[in-house]
């Protein structure tokens, strides 16, 4: 593998050397459905000759811990939002890395199919009982298993342990995992963040009376107290929205939801704004004061149209409008200090839920000082979430960086609104693995040159017949 020779800005084209990744393996925090999905394509793709890098999670817990009951943000029994046919190969498109008459590119799509929903519904032989049920909506848990038989499948390789130092070292990346007293050294060409990170913590958790996301979860699944009968709910995204849905219909509690805005929005969900979420052609073309507009209205804080229908059977939910400032015990119940409009004022509750969704600068506290200096140097100052947003390139990376460091979660801005979720995991694994193979990798880019190829000057990568042929 190549030294660093500078931890200076460069352009995404220019930071790392794909040629060399030598064997070593594109690691993962986490064995989510990210981590999962580039294992399958790295795998369809290795078998079908090219040489991408194997991917290695670091998972602290289980894979797919975070879609199963009392470990994430879920009972196991809340329904995925998304349709479940926008699988781990979603969209199934193999232009990255042939010509579509290609035999080559003929077997990746046939070898990919095999890990899909429909596929595993085959392989478990409910497929068309799950059909003649009218195609329902999988559970968390369900679609938990699902993918942990493709990791299975795939053979994906993973690591137990907690992530705790990511460090730049050997051209690469070296991350210390720690399970319980053991402390291991995993080495990496690159690095990918996934997950949404911990709660961003608006106010101070207690465990008992004032809860965090993983805390709510945790207490559904033993069983919510009767004494919390009345709950504020902080947020007003779709984290928030699934815990107002199981407190007021599930439990039966009276909830108010305190969020910054006039009401709690719908998201919009039409084609139309589904298609960029699936494909982000001419999103890179759009104004960024219209992709931020897009962004805000189709995902961030905004309830999902199937949990305001589910609300609307309830009378148990109301809403105000302001921002938690802090809270404070009572006699018998919680003080929520809330802020509009320049005015302070408090409501009373049982329980306090800080729903306001995860923290994507997580990984930050956990870069080692190599990596950090590369950053701030990449970022030309300090590490802020609306820096890095713009400085995601076509391989969902951050320009400028000696190795790459994928962040998909901050890809929305930049990249295209799906890279963060799970709306096209089949073109998020094409972009980050194609990064590792030269000819075929994107360069600095645009989501539209990525796609259309039509757009690309001559040096930048156009996936064709014999240039994939000659990289096998
Ligand atoms: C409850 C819930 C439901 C969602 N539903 C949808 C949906 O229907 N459709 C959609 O498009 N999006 C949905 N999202 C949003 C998004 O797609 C998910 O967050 C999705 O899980 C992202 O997949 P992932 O692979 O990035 O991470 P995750 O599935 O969240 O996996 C991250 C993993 O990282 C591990 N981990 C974290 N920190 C460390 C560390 N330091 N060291 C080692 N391991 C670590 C965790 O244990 C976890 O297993 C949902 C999110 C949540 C929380």
């Amino acid at each position: 593998m190549s030294q660093p020779t500078a931890l200076s800005p460069a352009t995404e084209a220019g930071s790392w050397d794909p040629a060399r990744h030598s064997g070593a393996p594109l690691l993962v925090i986490g064995a989510g459905p990210k981590a999962i999905a580039l294992a399958v394509k790295s795998s369809v793709l290795r078998a079908a000759g090219f040489d991408v890098p194997e991917v290695v999670a670091v998972e602290r817990d289980c894979t797919a811990a975070n879609w199963r009951e009392g470990r994430g943000w879920t009972n196991g029994r809340q329904l995925l939002g998304t349709l479940p046919e926008k699988d781990l190969g979603f969209p199934y498109d193999c232009a990255t890395w042939g010509d579509s008459q290609d035999p080559v590119t003929g077997e990746i799509a046939r070898r990919m199919a095999g890990f899909s929903w429909a596929g595993h519904l085959l392989a478990r032989g409910v497929y068309a009982r799950w059909i003649d049920r009218g195609r329902p909506q999988p559970s968390h848990r369900e679609w938990a298993d699902y993918l942990e038989w493709a990791a299975t499948r795939a053979n994906l390789r993973s690591v137990t342990g907690e992530v705790r130092r990511a460090e730049l070292a050997d051209g690469g990346w070296k991350l210390t995992v720690v399970d319980g007293t053991a402390r291991t050294a995993v080495h990496g060409c690159g690095l990918l963040v996934s997950g949404p990170g911990p709660s961003a913590g608006t106010v101070p958790a207690d465990g008992t009376r004032v809860l965090d996301t993983a805390g709510f979860w945790k207490l559904a699944v033993e069983g919510l107290p009767d004494w919390a009968q009345t709950v504020v709910v902080i947020g007003a995204g779709e984290t928030a929205g699934t815990i107002v849905r199981e407190l007021a219909i599930g439990m039966d509690r009276e909830v108010t939801v305190v969020a910054p805005r006039a009401t709690l929005y719908s998201r919009g969900e039409s084609p139309f704004e589904n298609r960029y979420y699936s494909d982000p052609t001419g999103w890179t073309r759009l104004s960024e004061a219209d992709r931020q507009e897009f962004i805000r209205r189709t995902d961030r804080a905004v309830f999902s149209q199937q949990v305001q229908s589910d609300l609307a059977l309830t009378t148990k939910v109301s809403w105000e409008p302001g921002r938690v400032v802090g809270t404070r015990r009572a006699d018998n119940d919680i003080a929520v200090e809330i802020a509009y409009g320049g005015q302070q004022r408090i409501r009373h509750a049982d329980l306090v839920i800080d729903a306001t969704g995860g923290d994507p600068l997580w990984f930050t506290r956990v870069l080692g000082p190599r990596a950090e200096a590369a950053l701030r140097a990449g970022l030309g100052g300090s590490v802020t979430r609306e820096r890095l947003e713009r400085a995601i390139g076509t391989s969902l990376a951050v320009t400028g960086l000696p190795a790459p460091l994928h962040l998909p979660n901050l890809a929305a801005l930049a990249q295209g609104p799906g890279f963060p979720n799970l709306s096209s995991l089949g073109l998020l694994s094409d972009r980050v693995l194609a990064a590792y193979v030269p000819h075929i990798r994107p360069e600095a880019g645009t989501a539209d040159e990525a796609r259309t190829g039509a757009d690309l000057p001559d040096h930048t990568a156009v996936p064709a017949v014999n240039q994939g042929a000659a990289h096998r």
